[in-house]
């Protein structure tokens, strides 16, 4: 091992070149060592990790050297009536953001004291976009109506790559010599990027290829869009769009919540609605990013769609002195197998919520997920929106945020 540590040191050797020589646990070590002689940093906490070295080399990491810890919270019971999550549960949320899992908790417990959140997610599909080149308007629409009258053979090729996944519809987009086929899968309970790719890269290279004379210049042309904030996702979704609403009673708002409907209306529309259209925002909501980002880091998502999840629109209605609240997330890429599903903390968390691995109905896991962390993200809303009509968010980030 010193000598593999040594060598890497001295720049005699790549990092990952181990990776063939020996176990992935000491290839994990030598690497970590080798970190510490090149930088003088001490990794004794990176390297006391519990994750399997195995697993994560295999499908999750390069060049690893130990694994980043972030602190796990919970907030809940959450009560949910959803199409698929029905009854309470407890929401993880991983985050080094003191005041966060406090605040998520207070908007669950008004929420459940108010009957729960209504919730439904709509599965609008995994997209990928390749974009193509062309010579020039002429064989743009040719290559379309090809697209178009050659459907269910792309179709069967696309499928062919996986068991799960159904390619359901490909929108296409000319802009002059280019091409842009957004395709979208229904890929059940994964989240399901690496399965649009490995699909449209088979049809590009046994269907495009041999039939067309256009060629691929890469197999994502950004009109997907992943992992990027954009219009064509809000407006058309992608992933899931889930939608959740809840009424929250007078006393409830003034008990658990210290404030009152009217304040929190105001807020949401001088602040969420206002605020937003005057910064262009493409978030009208006070934080879906932060819940969104929470449950992710513990569920073991791809935490780069946290991009495309802060993006929706919360409203809020006075019902005399109740409060009508909801909010929309157009956007929630989520999966209970695949990704980090299957790393032991990640897929801990997914069971504490009932969700984790294959359900017997295929997608049913992912659809009661996306329904959770929708309701998730409305009780984050309610309780922030309630923090800014009291002043009470500066209070509760000094004391919870900076421990004084
Ligand atoms: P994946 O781990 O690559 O694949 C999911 C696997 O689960 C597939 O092998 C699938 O089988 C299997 N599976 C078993 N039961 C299933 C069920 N009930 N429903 C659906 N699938 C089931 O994960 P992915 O969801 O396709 O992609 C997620 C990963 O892509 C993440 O790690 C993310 O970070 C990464 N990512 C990739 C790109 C990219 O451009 N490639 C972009 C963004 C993120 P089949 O093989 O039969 O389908």
């Amino acid at each position: 091992m010193d000598n593999f540590v040594e060598k890497i040191a001295k720049g005699k050797m790549k990092m990952h070149e181990e990776d063939s020589l020996v176990s992935s646990k000491d290839a994990v070590e030598i690497r970590r060592r080798a970190v510490e002689r090149l930088t003088g940093a001490s990794l004794k906490n990176i390297g006391s990790g519990i994750i399997d070295t195995e697993t994560a080399c295999r499908k999750n990491i390069e060049n690893m050297i130990g694994a980043t810890q972030v602190p796990l919270g919970i907030a809940g019971p959450l009560k949910v009536n959803g199409e698929c999550a029905k009854g309470e549960y407890y929401v993880p949320l991983a985050t080094s953001e003191g005041a966060l899992v406090a605040s998520v908790n207070r908007g669950c417990s008004a929420a459940t004291k108010s009957g729960g959140v209504l919730v439904y997610a709509e599965n609008k599909g995994m997209t990928r976009a390749p974009v193509f080149r062309t010579s020039g308007l002429r064989e743009s629409k040719e290559f379309v109506s090809w697209v178009k009258k050659n459907f269910l053979r792309i179709k069967k090729v696309a499928e062919s790559t996986t068991k799960y996944g159904r390619l359901t519809e490909i929108q296409p987009w000319i802009v002059g010599r280019n091409v842009f086929l957004r395709f979208v899968f229904d890929t059940k309970d994964a989240m399901g990027m690496n399965m649009a790719v490995i699909a449209c890269d088979a049809v590009i290279r046994e269907l495009v290829d041999k039939e067309t004379k256009v060629k691929c210049i890469s197999l994502s042309g950004n009109v997907c869009t992943d992992k990027k904030p954009s219009a064509i996702n809000f407006i058309s979704g992608r992933g899931k769009s889930v939608h959740a609403e809840a009424i929250i009673k007078k006393e409830i708002i003034e008990k658990v919540l210290k404030t009152s409907a009217k304040h929190i209306f105001e807020v949401n529309y001088r602040k969420n609605l206002l605020g937003s259209a005057v910064a262009s925002s493409l978030g009208f909501n006070a934080h879906y990013g932060n819940i969104a980002a929470a449950i992710f880091l513990a569920c073991g998502q791809d935490i780069a769609h946290v991009t495309e999840a802060a993006m929706g629109v919360t409203t809020c209605e006075m019902l005399g002195d109740d409060l009508y609240i909801s909010v929309y997330i157009p956007n929630l890429n989520v999966g209970t197998v695949g990704g980090g599903t299957g790393l032991g903390t990640q897929k801990e968390a997914l069971e504490i919520l009932g969700v984790q691995g294959a359900s017997k109905k295929s997608g049913e896991n992912a659809h009661k997920f996306a329904e959770i962390v929708g309701a998730a993200v409305l009780c984050g809303e309610l309780s922030l929106l309630s923090a800014f009509t009291s002043r009470d968010v500066a209070k509760a980030h000094t004391r919870l945020g900076r421990g004084k």
